[in-house]
């Protein structure tokens, strides 16, 4: 038995953690309250073949299509053929995945050649799975340290052998033979954003300021249809029931742009989007689900969310605006999340496995926090090491910019956004260095430990997104707005040490 601590309590650390409860120590590490984080914002679920006329390699087709050249076709014929097994453990842990007839309700959503995404409580998939999983968690009496964020990743001879936490109370240090790192995306590096407020970039920070790899840091996706006023999302799935969209004017303008129109790739959508906004003088486009039968049963969630915004969506349009939603790179893995890194192992969106490639396909993020969460925690190595480690005490300070956060999220929506070019780019990380050299130390505090990963993980993707001198799958880029061939391979950061000498 080994001690095993998970950083992070969404699909994908809690599936870790069950899982590796069988045969090692675990610990749970997470910043906010078990089970928060993107996982619980999920609304239309989570994509699998389970049905008897859909099949593996349609699924695999559809996800290799959407990555725009660049997924790992094996970490993706992984995510299909395992997907669905996992999907029923999850359905067996408890979580009410909807039925129709005595078979999982079908879903359809953007580019799936199959309604094969299956949801609970109707738009409350991630609510349930993240709910459910919690309860699991508590019933084994995994040991869980909540409100407690991870600092940095303690390492010695090149591997890691624990972390550095800020508990409500202090900073403690805590070592084991493995970390998994599963703390999601960084949406936060927006200024609009579905992601909730901790969604900040910490663990795929930290790895990086440890040593690992990360890959396709440039490729970050985002959702067409929020909330303009809230950031609430609103799920493709209402647009795979009919809803479409209008600009000011009333005219269906995914029509003119692609025969899926509405259904088209959320990156053709997201910038179809932003371009009719930008005509409009930067209003919001028009949602119109007045015409979705049984819409408020359906999506009971958006719909308090919108009710919320004074709207009756069953009568009227909505506003609705593109926003930062899922980052398809990080911390490069193996297919059991192993990564360059002994002792540190990384899952769910913070990981990047290669299964999304340049972008993602739609409900494919659950089941890759399933599926490699699952694999990760049966690869672990068994046995304790014997470890020595000769440690520093933890400092209570950290070197961080005085960064108002709100201009950096500012600058990265303009800069690193929907659209990107050379000379926004430059001057991004010519800004991102001035933070930088005004960095002081301060006493340790979140703000502070997220402010420093928010830029670091700024810099990272807009040295990743220069250097892709081409538009592929969610990478836009005005001045090289076509795909090149000769670019179509994943790119790995230069480690940080590396990224901050340039
Ligand atoms: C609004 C919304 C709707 C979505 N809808 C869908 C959908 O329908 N289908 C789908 O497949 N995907 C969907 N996604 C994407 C999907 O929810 C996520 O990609 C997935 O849940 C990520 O799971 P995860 O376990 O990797 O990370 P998360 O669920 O984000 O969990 C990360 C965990 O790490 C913790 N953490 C972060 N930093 C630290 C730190 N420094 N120290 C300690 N803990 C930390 C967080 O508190 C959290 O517990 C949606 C995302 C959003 C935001």
């Amino acid at each position: 038995m080994s001690h095993v601590i998970i950083v992070g309590s969404g699909i994908a650390g809690l599936t870790a953690a069950l899982r590796a409860a069988n045969e090692h120590d675990v610990t749970i590490i997470t910043k906010d309250a078990l089970g928060d984080g993107n996982t619980a914002q999920a609304q239309g679920g989570i994509a699998g073949v389970l049905f008897g006329d859909d099949s593996i390699e349609a699924h695999v087709a559809d996800t290799l299509a959407a990555g725009a050249g660049l997924c790992d076709e094996d970490a993706v014929r992984i995510l299909c053929s395992e997907g669905p097994q996992r999907i029923r453990d999850l359905a067996a842990a408890g979580v009410d995945f909807d039925t129709e007839a005595g078979s999982y309700a079908k879903g359809r959503e953007a580019a799936h050649s199959y309604p094969r995404v299956v949801h609970a409580g109707g738009d409350a998939t991630g609510r349930a799975i993240a709910r459910t999983l919690a309860q699991r968690v508590r019933e084994r009496r995994i040991p869980v340290l909540e409100n407690s964020l991870l600092i940095d990743l303690v390492t010695e001879n090149d591997t890691v052998i624990g972390v550095d936490v800020l508990t409500p109370h202090r900073p403690i240090r805590m070592l084991a033979q493995t970390t998994m790192i599963a703390t999601g995306g960084c949406g936060q590096l927006y200024a609009r954003t579905t992601n909730p407020a901790g969604a900040t970039g910490d663990g795929v920070a930290a790895a990086l300021r440890a040593g690992a790899q990360v890959a396709d840091a440039e490729f970050y996706q985002f959702h067409p249809t929020t909330l303009a006023d809230s950031g609430f999302l609103v799920s493709e799935a209402v647009r795979g029931a009919g809803a479409v969209l209008l600009d000011e004017t009333g005219h269906r303008f995914m029509l003119d742009i692609d025969p899926r129109a509405e259904l088209a790739p959320r990156n053709v959508v997201a910038l179809a989007l932003a371009r009719t906004m930008a005509a409009q003088n930067d209003r919001p486009v028009l949602l119109d689900a007045t015409r979705v039968p049984r819409l408020t049963e359906r999506f009971p969630t958006i719909t308090a969310a919108v009710m919320h915004t004074g709207i009756d969506w069953t009568r009227d349009p909505v506003p609705v605006t593109p926003a930062a939603h899922y980052w398809m790179g990080g911390i490069a893995t193996d297919q059991v999340g192993r990564t360059k890194i002994d002792g540190l192992v990384a899952i769910g969106e913070a990981a990047c496995t290669g299964v999304h490639g340049g972008n993602r396909l739609a409900s494919n993020s659950l089941l890759e926090g399933a599926v490699f969460a699952e694999r990760a925690a049966a690869a672990l190595p068994r046995g304790a090491a014997h470890m020595h480690p000769s440690l520093s005490p933890i400092d209570d300070h950290v070197t961080a910019p005085a960064l108002d956060r709100g201009e950096l999220q500012r600058l990265a929506w303009s800069a690193l956004g929907l659209e990107r070019n050379e000379r926004h780019l430059t001057s991004a990380l010519a800004r991102i260095d001035e933070w930088d050299s005004a960095a002081t130390p301060i006493p340790l505090s979140r703000a502070a430990l997220e402010n420093r990963n928010l830029l670091l993980i700024a810099r990272i993707v807009a040295r990743q997104a220069l250097a892709r001198r081409e538009s592929r799958g969610a990478h836009a880029r005005l001045d090289y707005p076509k795909a090149d061939p000769t670019q179509a391979r994943s790119v790995v950061a230069a480690p940080v040490q590396e990224a901050l000498a340039c």
